[in-house]
């Protein structure tokens, strides 16, 4: 940090100079430790490989630490989502609204369901779901609104959840970035009535693959819980205590399920949420004041009324203030070995849905505005205090480089 300006006069790697770090340092990164590995080794020597007594331990933990009554897990974020808008009622000929600036996943889990996402725009300083924009989107055939809590900051959810509650609507909530994040002093999982959760590696704890629907209502957890196994009302070890072979499919479900062998290390990683977190934030927080005055740079926004999450740390460039495109500066940043990306394509850009709703671009002009300007910076709890100090200098470099 110390050697800013010097650096700022430096040769860009990609000009032929020095890079930053040798080695690329990843956007996002798991850590796993000892008692990770420990705890899969010993589901490993255990009766029960898949559906076993993990699987609940990890459940309850998992409610317990998000404020919801039930917890289910999935095999995946994207199979937590779609047991979400089955158990929300989607179905073909409704409309769900939700984001533009988001994975695909959560608005293909309105496709899968044989529904219509219905794109709404964000609002310019969180990127989220704009409560005003989803209110013009209300149809007769509104069933959902899934927010995403882009980045790790909650979206507006008051607004959202009293839309919801005059119209008649479920809210699934896409917290995949936003584990422990907060919202009004509430945690994120005790508000919507569906919260969606992934443990991919790059998220704030991993099961390698793994996703969990937070929920308080009784008759959604039971629903969830049979959509992913098959729609029947029983588990093999529930069949196996009670003596009984007889099981029941009550409904069209998958194989969804999360196995034990994962959900002990679940449990396991949760237990370093806290310290993940604050790690995080304390990253976050050394970004913030790195970057304040770098030209052409705008930090994200952080609302007074949420504690984020930080899955990702999101800046914006300002165009106006730089001699070079986003592209551009991808690129040099990258060449100093900073895996920076890109979060998100807008999802009705992506061929898929331009094919089939027609969408051409400039539909959604905020989220496209925010989209053109976006780089997300590594952030991820495993960082060491040099990888942040390479990348703080990197991003001095290059933006003083391109400064008008
Ligand atoms: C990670 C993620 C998902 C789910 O992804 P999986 O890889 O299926 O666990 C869904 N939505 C968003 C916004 C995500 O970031």
């Amino acid at each position: 940090m110390a050697q800013a300006t010097s650096i700022g006069t430096s040769t860009l790697a990609i000009d032929g100079g020095e890079p930053v770090r040798t080695t690329l340092l990843p956007y996002g990164h798991q850590s796993i430790e000892k008692a990770d590995i420990d705890a899969v080794v010993e589901v490993l020597r255990s009766d029960w490989l898949t559906t076993g007594p993990k699987v609940a331990e990890f459940e309850e933990a998992f409610a317990a630490r998000v404020g919801a009554a039930h917890a289910v897990s999935f095999s995946s974020g994207t199979a937590a989502l779609h047991a979400a808008a089955f158990t929300a009622g989607l179905t073909s000929g409704d409309e769900a609204i939700t984001t533009p600036l988001t994975f695909a996943a959560t608005a293909n889990c309105v496709l899968y369901q044989c529904a219509t996402p219905v794109f709404a725009d964000v609002t310019a300083d969180t990127l989220n779901l704009d409560p005003e924009q989803v209110t013009n989107r209300i149809s007769a055939r509104t069933r959902a609104i899934l927010p995403v809590d882009y980045a790790g900051h909650p979206a507006e959810l008051k607004a959202i959840l009293e839309i919801a509650q005059r119209h008649g609507l479920i809210v699934i909530e896409d917290a995949c970035h936003a584990l422990g994040a907060e919202y009004q002093g509430k945690s994120v999982g005790s508000l919507a009535d569906m919260t969606v959760f992934s443990f991919h590696p790059v998220k704030h704890i991993t099961t390698g693959e793994g996703g969990m629907v937070a929920t308080s209502n009784p008759q959604f957890a039971v629903t969830l819980r049979r959509f992913r196994n098959h729609g029947i009302s029983t588990d093999a070890r529930q069949r196996q205590s009670a003596g009984q072979w007889q099981y029941e499919m009550v409904l069209l479900g998958f194989n969804y399920r999360l196995p034990d062998l994962v959900c002990a290390l679940g449990l396991q990683q949760l237990k370093k949420l806290e310290s993940n977190l604050a790690r995080r934030r304390e990253i976050a927080e050394y970004y913030a004041a790195a970057f304040h005055d770098v030209p052409g740079v705008i930090l994200p926004t952080v609302r007074s009324e949420v504690y984020p999450a930080w899955h990702l740390y999101p800046i914006r460039l300002d165009l106006d203030k730089l001699t070079a495109d986003r592209a551009q500066i991808f690129r040099a940043l990258r060449a100093e070995n900073i895996g920076v990306n890109v979060h998100y394509i807008p999802v009705y850009l992506h061929p898929y849905y331009r094919d089939r709703f027609g969408y051409k671009g400039g539909e959604f002009p905020v989220a496209e505005a925010g989209y053109a300007r976006l780089i997300s910076l590594p952030m991820f709890h495993g960082m060491s205090g040099r990888d942040v100090e390479d990348v703080i200098a990197a991003v001095k470099k290059v933006m003083h480089h391109y400064a008008r």
